[in-house]
């Protein structure tokens, strides 16, 4: 579905000369839920912005079912960490969610049904009428994901969305993707940085090194399907998995290659 390959970014401008990312390849197949990991700085946002067509790589390229991106692409949908300036304050919430499907060429009827079942599957359906700042911060971003959602993407782009939320309203962010990923078969990939995020919620999680950036390492999350915050948490595996996570972003720290840290791909089992 998403193919990244040679992936190259360097900001200039102002006699300044930044290179943000600098090889990246992966992929990610229709309907995973990919997290991707690593330190702040490290090129997490510019890689998005490459993917979502709103930034030129200076190298490589990004296809999206086998077609370069080269503009924000119809099937995509991103949602950003700055929730309190990502929705417009002067519009109501059905509204803000309502604007993008103004693109698309559907009739009212069918935009008030998208917006209605989106606002629903995130636990909103009775906001549709406040404005966002009648709104908690949580719920700002649940409006931002209902905006997202009712689009109707293939692939649903997620930059740190919920790092300024609190730690409960964020565990209850973190089991909504994952049931909206279940349920709707959405592609999502899920950029974080912290690694007890990335475990919980990919199926897969890719480690990324300091900038300037290359894949240090890709793990498979061999934890059930059906996750909860109480158990999955302190499950053995789980403290196994976000160990190996850590120890490979510290070992790219310090430029040390992936092979050097483990022999495998996956991390021991005992
Ligand atoms: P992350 O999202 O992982 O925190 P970013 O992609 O925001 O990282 O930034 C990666 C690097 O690129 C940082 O060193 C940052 O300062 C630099 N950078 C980001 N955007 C710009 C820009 N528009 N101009 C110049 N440098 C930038
Ligand atoms: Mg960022």
């Amino acid at each position: 579905m998403l193919d990244i390959r040679g992936l190259h970014k360097v900001y200039e401008g102002s006699g300044r000369r930044v290179e943000a990312v600098r090889d990246l390849t992966f992929t990610v197949s229709a309907g995973e839920l990919v997290c991707l990991v690593g330190p702040s700085g490290c090129g997490k946002t510019t890689l998005l912005k490459c993917m979502g067509g709103l930034l030129t790589p200076t190298a490589g390229e990004v296809l999206l079912s086998g077609k370069p991106v080269s503009g924000p692409p119809p099937g995509m949908a991103f949602v950003f960490q700055e929730y309190g300036r990502s929705l417009f304050p002067w519009m109501r919430v059905g509204q803000n969610v309502e604007l993008p499907l103004k693109q698309k060429n559907l009739t009212k009827a069918r935009r008030k049904e998208l917006v209605a079942d989106a606002l629903e599957s995130v636990g909103l359906a009775d906001a549709a009428g406040a404005y966002p700042w009648q709104l908690s911060g949580g719920m700002q971003q649940r409006v931002a994901i209902a905006r997202a959602l009712a689009y109707e993407p293939q692939v649903l782009l997620m930059d740190e969305p919920f790092a300024a939320v609190d730690a409960q309203t964020r565990a209850d962010l973190e089991d909504l993707v994952r049931g909206l990923w279940r349920e709707r078969g959405i592609t999502i990939l899920f950029v974080t940085h912290d690694i007890d995020e990335a475990v919980y919620l990919g199926e897969r999680v890719i480690v990324l090194s300091a900038s300037p950036t290359v894949v240090q390492e890709q793990l498979k999350v061999d934890l059930p399907d059906e996750r909860d915050q109480l158990h999955t948490r302190v499950a053995p595996r789980f403290a196994e998995l976000r160990t190996h996570v850590y120890e490979q972003i510290q070992a790219a720290k310090r430029g040390i290659p992936q092979d050097a840290v483990t022999k495998s791909n996956t991390p021991p089992l005992h």
